[in-house]
């Protein structure tokens, strides 16, 4: 992940920082270097204009400039831009405070990691935060994704809600409340079903499991593999339900990194996890400074 990206700003950063001087002249090519560098690694075009913008603002400043280490400064300031590009100087966990069960609903299309990411964190949850978690779940779509969520229960050890045929995913959202309160769980996760496409069902399924079961945290999982179109599933889903945060899947691989320095400007909403693997324990809270510190080597 980021590799490429890594390579080209690493070049561009070597040559300006081997300069005594620089003029405005030169940071402006830099600049534009950095601006292909980015719209090659897929990052949104909007985003990316913004970022070469506040950077080449900040950095012509005479002070920078005019500084002993001119190119040094010029490569902090693209650290702290992209850190804000990336979400800022926070990293931005689950909030749990509610009344318990505290409902994670958890939205996104077939295949993006979903049911996966539902089992890393009811393992998270139990094993760093000390929360009984309840599983649930709502695919009454994809054949057998019920049962996929029930295999990945036992092998993280966190219950999941017993599977009754037939039933709609309204009517399964609030047998899990139920269930949740009965078994005094702290956490209920609602793994919801994916579609092949954003579309109305889609939504519509969303909204009415999110009336029933008055989610405190709604979490979008995207596939960071599908770059700009992350994005735009993203865009979609903002605009539909509440999204509390996006958890980025498959950061093990090798994405260009668009959708991961797009994702908060677009949407707005933090990027809350990192998946990096196919295993249970595969999840990491994002943290912008560290990911920034990975793009700039
Ligand atoms: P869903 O349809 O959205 O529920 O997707 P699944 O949870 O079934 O995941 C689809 C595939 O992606 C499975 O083979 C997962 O093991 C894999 N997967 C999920 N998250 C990650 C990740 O962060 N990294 C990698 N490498 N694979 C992942």
């Amino acid at each position: 992940m980021f590799d490429n990206l890594s390579d080209r700003l690493g070049n561009v950063f070597d040559r300006l920082r081997g300069r005594g001087a620089l003029s405005e002249q030169d940071v402006r090519d830099a600049m534009r270097e950095v601006r292909v560098a980015l719209l090659e690694a897929d990052v949104a075009l909007p985003v990316v204009r913004r970022f070469i913008d506040a950077v080449t603002e900040k950095a012509i400043g005479t002070e920078v400039l005019k500084s002993v280490t001119p190119g040094q400064q010029v490569v902090k300031i693209v650290n702290d831009e992209l850190v804000e590009m990336l979400g800022g100087e926070e990293v931005e966990g689950l909030t749990l405070e509610a009344k318990p069960p505290v409902v994670i609903m958890m939205v996104g299309l077939q295949g993006s990691g979903k049911t996966t990411t539902t089992a890393k964190l009811g393992k998270l949850l139990k094993e760093r935060h000390g929360k009984k978690a309840l599983m649930a779940s709502l695919d009454v779509n994809r054949p057998a994704a019920q049962e996929q969520l029930a295999v990945l229960g036992e092998q993280v050890s966190v219950a999941t809600l017993p599977i009754v045929a037939g039933q709609q995913p309204v009517d399964i959202a609030r047998r899990a409340m139920e269930s949740a309160k009965l078994q005094s769980a702290d956490v209920l996760l609602l793994d919801t079903a994916g579609r092949l496409h954003v579309d109305e069902a889609l939504m519509a399924e969303m909204k009415a499991v999110a009336g029933v079961s008055t989610p405190t945290e709604v979490l979008l999982v995207v596939d960071s593999l599908t770059g700009q179109d992350a994005v735009n599933v993203a865009r979609s889903f903002t605009e539909e339900v509440p999204l509390t945060g996006v958890v980025l899947t498959r950061m093990d691989g090798d994405a260009r990194g668009g959708a991961a320095l797009s994702m908060r400007h677009v949407t707005g909403k933090p990027i809350k996890f990192a998946g990096t693997g196919e295993k249970l324990d595969a999840i990491e809270a994002f943290d912008p400074k560290r990911v920034a510190g990975r793009i700039l080597g």
